[in-house]
């Protein structure tokens, strides 16, 4: 036989494995990039859209808010999860502007491919565009305001920019950016803001107007035995994380009952250990209990006997809410309890709210564990105005953090981009064209929030630009009227931290992307069928 021409060819990856390279890689990567960008673009600014959101189980979610919706998509091309990365950075950074870090780096993937289609390497797109985030901060942090993060009024203004447009509870923005603020300003220290110190419990019921803000930590559960007493003051608090329970302990043993003596026997053996955990708990002197796990009925009634108020099942987060609050350690063995693991509240109450019972901890040790009560008609809209929530406390640290704000509805970004277009004239070499095509995609804020407002984005764009050129830096869409007004004039105030991440995040996924010139992806493991995404 003739081998001559048979070339064997050469198999470097395992079976089911795929593998893009070069152009077509970038290509389809900037596309996923785009999509991802494109679906939440209708959401931004306070005329944006919801988008609902359903998934396998039936389940639904009404929502505005950027991360929510990217969170809920299940996206799973490997270049669109890192788009929707960008949106969780955002999050936890600072807690919003989710959407606009999303917009601008799909905009940014937008114009290095015109870019690309110039023959334009993507080293030198990533390096301009490095560049051009660098210097784009740079000009906000110059042209950003100091403001007096004492000045209530003005943080409610930067509260209710980050709140409008979430649904319709416009109406109660003012009313929340109150709440918010008031509960900023308690748990501010020396300029810093634990975000987490701050818990919202929502409860359905009643109307948003209805909803408060509470010194201390409401833990939606009931006392486990209605003997108990409903009202603890000067409360010694035991929190814990085992159970009071003696099965589960015993769980693997095996008992063999023989004679109704041995049964009696087994039955005095558990009460007493539940009589020694309870005595145990009363002599260190707590006389309130919130328990991780379970509680057994015997228990129950030994502690209400002693007149000790108890709450099973209490989740993870909030007895680590309480702990921070009450100044109490997580016990895990009761057995080994001491006075000084317990914590204090002045006051301990389980109160109706709904009609049904809460346990509100007020008075804690801790004067900075604060809770916002949050009320609502629907599940649907206690959870979208709790995003909005979110959004405005993150906006608010931000704020008080760094002192400065910028102009919104697009003032910044105009400022930034017209910086830079002044900027890449004085570059030589390609980079000039990436720094100008990053400033082409800034403009795609300003350009978002008119189209979403029902404005015409290309009118909207050269009143802008010819304010800002006049020197008018604050200058942005206020789409409420459809004008091109002073922003901060008109109290449409956004910190300057949630813009400069935004770039910075924005810059960093759109250069990460445009690298990669080659995907090797293993085969799906089969799930069976699943309802897949379209194609990117
Ligand atoms: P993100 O997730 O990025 O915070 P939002 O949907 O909250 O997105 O929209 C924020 C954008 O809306 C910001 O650019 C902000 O300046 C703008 N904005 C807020 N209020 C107004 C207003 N009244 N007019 C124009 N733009 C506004
Ligand atoms: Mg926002």
């Amino acid at each position: 036989m003739d081998q001559k021409n048979s070339v064997q060819p050469i198999l470097i990856l395992p079976e089911g494995y795929t593998r893009q390279v070069g152009k077509d890689a970038q290509r389809s990567n900037i596309l996923a990039g785009k999509i991802v960008a494109e679906t939440i673009r209708t959401t931004l600014g306070p005329k944006g859209m919801d988008k609902m959101l359903v998934d396998s189980l039936g389940d639904v979610v009404v929502t505005n808010d950027g991360v929510t919706i990217l969170k809920e998509m299940e996206i799973e091309n490997p270049a669109a999860k890192m788009m929707a990365e960008i949106a969780k950075t955002q999050e936890e950074e600072v807690g919003d502007g989710t959407t606009t870090a999303v917009v601008i780096a799909g905009e940014l993937l937008k114009e290095a491919e015109k870019l690309l289609d110039q023959n334009v390497h993507p080293t030198i797109i990533a390096n301009g565009y490095k560049i051009a985030a660098m210097k784009a901060i740079e000009k906000l942090e110059k042209v950003s305001e100091k403001i007096d993060i004492k000045d209530k009024e003005l943080l409610k203004k930067i509260a209710q920019t980050a709140m409008t447009g979430k649904g319709a509870y416009v109406s109660y923005a003012e009313k929340l950016a109150e709440l918010i603020v008031d509960a900023i300003l308690k748990v501010e220290e020396n300029g810093h803001v634990s975000r987490d110190a701050i818990k919202i419990e929502k409860k359905m019921g009643n109307g948003v107007e209805d909803s408060k803000l509470i010194e201390g930590v409401t833990i939606d559960k009931e006392r486990v035995h209605p003997d108990m007493p409903s009202k603890v003051e000067n409360a010694k608090i035991l929190l814990l994380e085992s159970s009071l329970e003696v099965k589960e302990t015993e769980r693997d043993a095996q008992i063999r009952v023989e004679t109704p003596d041995q049964l009696q026997a087994f039955m005095e053996q558990e009460e007493k250990m539940i009589k020694e955990m309870v005595n145990k708990i009363e002599s260190v002197g707590a006389n309130v209990v919130f328990c991780q796990k379970g509680i057994d009925d015997l228990a129950q009634y030994y502690l209400s006997k002693k007149g000790i108020f108890a709450v099973r099942r209490v989740t993870k987060s909030d007895v680590e809410k309480l702990a921070k609050a009450t100044g109490g350690k997580v016990v895990t063995n009761v057995k080994e309890v001491t006075e000084k693991d317990l914590g204090f509240a002045g006051l301990v109450e389980e109160r109706k709210i709904a009609g049904d019972s809460m346990v509100f901890v007020e008075k804690c040790k801790n004067p900075k564990a604060l809770t916002i009560l949050l009320r609502g008609g629907t599940e649907h809209v206690v959870d979208e105005i709790e995003r909005a929530l979110t959004d405005a406390i993150g906006d608010i640290s931000a704020v008080i953090e760094n002192g400065r704000i910028v102009g919104g509805g697009g003032a910044a970004e105009i400022e930034a981009s017209e910086e830079l277009r002044k900027f890449a004239k004085s570059l030589g070499g390609r980079e000039q064209l990436a720094v100008n095509a990053f400033a082409n995609a800034l403009e795609i804020i300003p350009k978002t929030l008119a189209e979403n407002g029902g404005l015409d984005p290309i009118d909207m764009l050269v009143s802008l630009k010819s304010e800002h050129a006049k020197g008018n830096k604050n200058y942005g869409i206020n789409v409420e009227d459809g004008k091109v007004e002073d922003m901060v004039k008109k109290g449409i105030l956004e910190p300057l931290k949630i813009k400069t991440q935004a770039l910075k995040s924005a810059s960093e996924v759109a250069t990460m992307i445009l690298r990669i010139d080659d995907v090797i992806a293993a085969g799906k493991l089969s799930k069976g069928p699943s309802p897949q995404m379209p194609e990117m």
